[in-house]
């Protein structure tokens, strides 16, 4: 056996797949170069981490479930002078993360809510964090079917393992009061242990509606908003952009002003604790302020 067989039985036992790979191209550079021992050495292995660091985030990504990936790179902010590019940049330094406070993206459709969402549970991945990622709708269905199958618990803990868990289109479709239930227990378990980037077309002012409960629809507001960054959008669709271009869709300053999303500091720092949400009661399954608790 020549040397060089031996390195690659040696790597192929060792599982250093992306050091293999590569052998005779880096031997060769090493020959051209000449580079030192420890040099070397740290070429080499470099390879393999950077070989698995990519794997790694590309299964991350994987499990992540976005609906697409997209970066904040590729988010045209000039389209949208409503967002607060310091309040972006705060966001991605992701202290927010580190702290398991919450992020919310209000404003109408096309505006680039789950587009900033993935973005941010993107670098999120990228420094290390889980995400997950799940419409309102999708994950109320999920958890319902859970608890009906009485598994419940462990179905939860999928969506409280990711650092960051993202729930979009939240209010598209109303909650009844098995969802309603679910969303707040949801919320409780993960209020200051986790990150929710929550994205919806309803002001907060319009959250009864899609609890159809103001106690329950407070109690969840005042865990989710605790510590949270709220950025509300009120400009008009990326999607419809190129069509308006066209002269599909004339844009009127009224149009404009139409946008349901007031840009009053309630929105920016939360509606006023109205009294006292209920006492929390995360330890109780089907519990929820305001409802009596039989979980039906
Ligand atoms: P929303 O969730 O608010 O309905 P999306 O984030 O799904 O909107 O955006 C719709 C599409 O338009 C996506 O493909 C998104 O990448 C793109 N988009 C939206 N806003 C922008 C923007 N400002 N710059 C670049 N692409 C954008
Ligand atoms: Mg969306």
């Amino acid at each position: 056996m020549t040397p060089i067989e031996r390195l690659q039985t040696s790597l192929t036992s060792l599982g250093l797949k992306a050091v293999e790979a590569r052998l005779e191209n880096l031997l060769e550079q090493a020959a051209k170069k000449e580079p030192g021992y420890a040099e070397f050495l740290d070429e080499l292995l470099g390879c393999e981490v950077d070989a698995r660091r990519t794997r790694y985030l590309r299964a991350r990504l994987q499990l992540a479930h976005f609906p697409f990936v997209k970066t904040f790179e590729q988010f045209d902010f000039g389209f949208q002078p409503s967002i607060d590019e310091k309040q972006i940049r705060e966001l991605r330094t992701l202290r927010f993360v580190h702290e398991a406070s919450n992020v919310i993206l209000l404003g109408p459709p096309g505006v680039g809510k789950t587009h900033l969402s993935v973005a941010l549970a993107e670098a999120a991945i990228q420094s290390g964090f889980g995400a997950y990622f799940m419409t309102a709708h999708d994950l109320v269905t999920d958890l319902g079917r859970a608890y009906r199958e009485g598994r419940l618990d462990r179905r939860m803990r999928v969506y409280l393992a990711p650092k960051v868990l993202i729930i979009d289109e939240m209010g598209y479709l109303p909650l009844d009061d098995l969802g309603a239930t679910i969303f707040f227990q949801l919320v409780s378990a993960r209020y200051e242990r986790g990150s929710i980037i929550l994205t919806s077309n309803k002001s907060y002012g319009d959250w009864g509606s899609i609890f159809g409960d103001p106690i329950i629809a407070t109690a969840i507001l005042d865990r989710l908003l605790h510590h949270s960054t709220t950025i509300n959008i009120r400009g008009e669709s990326y999607r419809l952009k190129d069509r308006r271009k066209a002269g599909l869709f004339p844009r009127t300053e009224e149009e404009a002003r139409a946008a349901p999303f007031p840009s009053s500091d309630t929105l920016q720092n939360g509606p006023r604790r109205q009294g006292s949400a209920a006492p929390r009661k995360t330890g109780a399954p089907l519990t929820a302020p305001g409802r009596s608790g039989d979980g039906s």
